[in-house]
């Protein structure tokens, strides 16, 4: 093997049957094909290779990568940004949060020809297709998963998405209506009211909506309360927490901590 080829392969690590058998899941086997800054803290991925021919997923819906050795391998989920159908290739957009962690130090590091395993669709949260509206609240770790999302929305259905994040720089290209950016400034993610204060002075629309929020799961269910006290009903909220403050996600992808309804 040349130096070349080893270190394309840095990042390829067996999937174990473990995660292989996961319900509904194909094995991935990616090669990065651009690794490009979107804004100082965000990273385009795009991926293509085997697996992706016949992909099948919901808007909403992540893959899981394997960034280590093992049975039990460090594992990390991303929400899917796009899907080009016609050259299979798959968008991944990345926080680069400015702390050591396996997920970030990949997407800082892989370059065009880097392969790297996995597997997907993962997720159970998509479009509720019974929704008279729809309401997305999260910051930019969310962000990439909800514009999909609203960009995949029916004509006609209302779709509203507010994304909190450090500064106009962070806002992520998009062909979808409906998208409010909000900006915390120098004030750290973890201590950021925005979404919460978002829900309690919303005007919301009539019928019976859906809302989806993700982020920190602290402000996850910050938010979650402020939905709760706005009269919004359990079924009615789809909370998944992406990261937890001050600690790594699990081995799964998972902070320890859930989002409650
Ligand atoms: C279903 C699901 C979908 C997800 N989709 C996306 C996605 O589309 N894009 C995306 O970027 N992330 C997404 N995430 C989060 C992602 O999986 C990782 O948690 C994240 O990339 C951090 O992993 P890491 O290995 O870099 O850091 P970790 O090892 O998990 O954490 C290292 C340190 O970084 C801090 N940290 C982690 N994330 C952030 C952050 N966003 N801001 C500030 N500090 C942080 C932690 O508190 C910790 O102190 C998703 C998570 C889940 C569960």
């Amino acid at each position: 093997m040349t130096n070349t080829q080893q270190d394309t392969n840095r990042w390829a690590f067996p999937i174990p049957p473990r995660i292989a058998s996961i319900a509904g899941v194909k094995p991935l086997e990616l090669e990065t094909t651009e690794a490009i800054d979107l804004g100082p803290r965000m990273r385009r991925i795009r991926l293509r290779g085997a697996g992706l021919e016949d992909f099948v997923y919901q808007p909403g819906q992540d893959v899981m990568l394997v960034l280590s050795e093992g049975e039990r391998p460090l594992c990390r989920r991303y929400t899917i940004r796009g899907f080009d159908q016609r050259s299979h290739t798959l968008e991944l957009n990345i926080v680069a949060h400015g702390v050591h962690g396996p997920g970030a130090s990949w997407a800082a590091e892989t370059g065009p020809g880097d392969r790297v395993n996995g597997v997907g669709p993962r997720g159970k949260i998509f479009l509720d297709p019974t929704a008279d509206w729809h309401l997305f609240l999260g910051d930019e770790s969310a962000a990439p998963g909800y514009l999909h999302m609203l960009e995949a929305l029916a004509g006609g259905v209302p779709g509203q998405a507010y994304l909190e994040v450090s500064s106009p720089e962070d806002e992520l290209p998009s062909s979808a209506d409906g998208v409010t950016w909000l900006y915390r400034g120098d004030v750290p993610a973890i201590s950021s009211t925005m979404l919460a204060d978002t829900v309690d002075s919303l005007e919301l629309p009539d019928g019976r909506g859906h809302v989806y929020i993700a982020g920190e799961v602290q402000i996850v269910n910050a938010v979650l309360r402020a939905c709760i006290a706005r009269g919004l009903e359990p079924a009615q909220l789809s909370p998944k927490a992406y990261w937890g403050r001050g600690k790594s996600n699990e081995l799964n992808g998972e902070p320890g901590d859930r989002a409650v309804v």
